[in-house]
């Protein structure tokens, strides 16, 4: 039957959960395992989240309102943009499906940086679209020089990853405002910013206030990190009606469904929770590299929930002993980088476990 699939899905590596490692196959089915390795939100989800999402399973027999009009018209709000600008959908990974799937025909080139996000790539691949992979610049920031560079009449996407998976970087907004004013009409951009919520910079400028400002790019976000609801799978999309358009077009009538709309709800009333959820992120990560940086390894700055470690030897067997003892990890083999690893900040026990497992197999 292999025969029978489309030429672009035979080279894909099908997704299994914990796939990194052996040993994290073994582990993710145990109860007490300790996950940091898909930077999810350790704390659990805000009361608030949890209270609407219980009303909501009440009325489970009922579709969800396919538009998500409560949804949008918050995050209007919260944003000064008008809701019907928004998509939302099961997740920013369905997001990056509905953006590759509008706008990319067989042989366009999606431009971005390498090592990113491996939903890029695979989505490109799926539409018949070339990924266009442009090496980071040394300290690990997208190169958006070099990204530009690479624009040809062929190019009908570049994506930018800020902050950026798994690297943690980020670039200012000037960088990236002066990027998008360059771009060709002919190229739609894409700011990824999943992670924004925890770039502690004061004034920091981001996607919506570019969108605010007129220029035409698609700022893709998600309420699994800050909002903690990775497992009910919200993200969304916001840009300019023109844009966002074809996305309406080829999504799911109801691709967010009722409890997960009702958390993402929840989460955004929630203050107290974010609030307490940025704290700790900064003091744990703060903790986290310091110790790491004490036992040798080099640490990049993030501006995320995890951290990029430079571990001085191939990370594999390291995740493999740190799988062993019941903690996963992600190590950066996937992105052809065997010395790296992306570790997920963890609540402040799970933390102290991490390092002093460290400490014992390196
Ligand atoms: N973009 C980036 C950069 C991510 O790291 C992730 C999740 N790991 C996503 C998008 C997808 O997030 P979601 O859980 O909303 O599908």
């Amino acid at each position: 039957s292999e025969q029978l699939w489309r030429n672009t899905v035979r080279s894909l590596e099908p997704h299994i959960p914990g796939q990194a490692t052996k040993a994290a196959k073994q582990q993710l089915k145990a109860t007490n395992v300790i996950r940091l390795a898909t930077n999810e939100n350790p704390y659990g989800p805000s009361p608030k989240a949890i209270e609407a999402m219980q009303k909501a399973i009440q009325e489970g027999h009922l579709y969800p309102d396919p538009s998500c009009w409560e949804l949008r018209d918050k995050l209007g709000r919260l944003h000064g943009i008008d809701p019907e600008n928004y998509v939302i959908a099961n997740g920013a990974d369905n997001i990056i499906n509905l953006m590759i799937a509008s706008y990319i025909n067989p042989g366009d080139e999606v431009v971005y940086c390498a090592p990113t996000f491996s939903e890029y790539n695979k989505n490109t691949t799926i539409m018949g679209g070339i990924p266009v992979e442009v090496p980071t610049t040394t300290d690990h920031k997208f190169d958006l020089e070099a990204m530009f560079q690479a624009i040809n009449e062929k190019t009908k996407m570049v994506i930018i990853c800020n902050p950026n998976n798994p690297t943690g970087t980020i670039l200012d907004g000037d960088e990236i405002r002066g990027f998008l004013k360059r771009l060709p009409k002919h190229v739609v951009p894409i700011l990824d910013e999943a992670y924004v919520d925890f770039i502690d910079v004061n004034g920091y400028e981001t996607g919506i206030d570019f969108i605010k400002e007129g220029l035409p790019v698609i700022v893709l976000r998600t309420f699994s990190k800050l909002y903690g609801l990775a497992g009910m799978r919200v993200g969304y999309a916001v840009a300019n009606e023109e844009l966002i358009k074809p996305l309406h077009m080829v999504r799911e009538p109801f691709a967010c469904n009722r409890v997960a709309h009702g958390g993402a709800l929840g989460a955004l009333d929630d203050i107290d929770y974010k609030n307490k959820v940025l704290t700790r992120n900064k003091q744990e990560m703060k903790k986290l590299v310091t110790a790491l940086r004490n036992q040798g390894f080099e640490v990049e700055e993030s501006h995320t929930n995890f951290i990029f470690c430079d571990m001085k030897q191939d990370t594999t067997g390291i995740a493999n002993e740190l799988a062993e003892r019941g903690l996963i990890v992600r190590p950066a083999n996937i992105w052809d980088l065997p010395n790296y690893m992306r570790i997920s900040i963890g609540t402040p026990e799970q933390n102290d476990q991490l390092l002093k497992a460290l400490e014992e197999i390196t």
